[in-house]
């Protein structure tokens, strides 16, 4: 992964629509799935995506 200019893309709940994710980080849920963990870049509400299971 070379490319950390392209911000990550999630859906937040609160603007319920897609939104660019600040402060994106990598992180593996409870149940071993990878995801990315950010900040809506509009609302700041909390917004994850699920990567797929291949991505890992
Ligand atoms: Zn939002």
């Amino acid at each position: 992964m070379s490319d950390d200019n392209a911000k990550e893309i999630g859906y937040c709940v609160k603007c319920k629509a897609k939104s660019g994710m600040d402060e994106a980080e990598r992180v593996t849920m409870k149940n071993g799935r990878p995801a990315m963990k950010g900040k809506c870049e509009t609302c700041s509400t909390g917004m994850y995506k699920i990567l797929p299971k291949d991505a890992a």
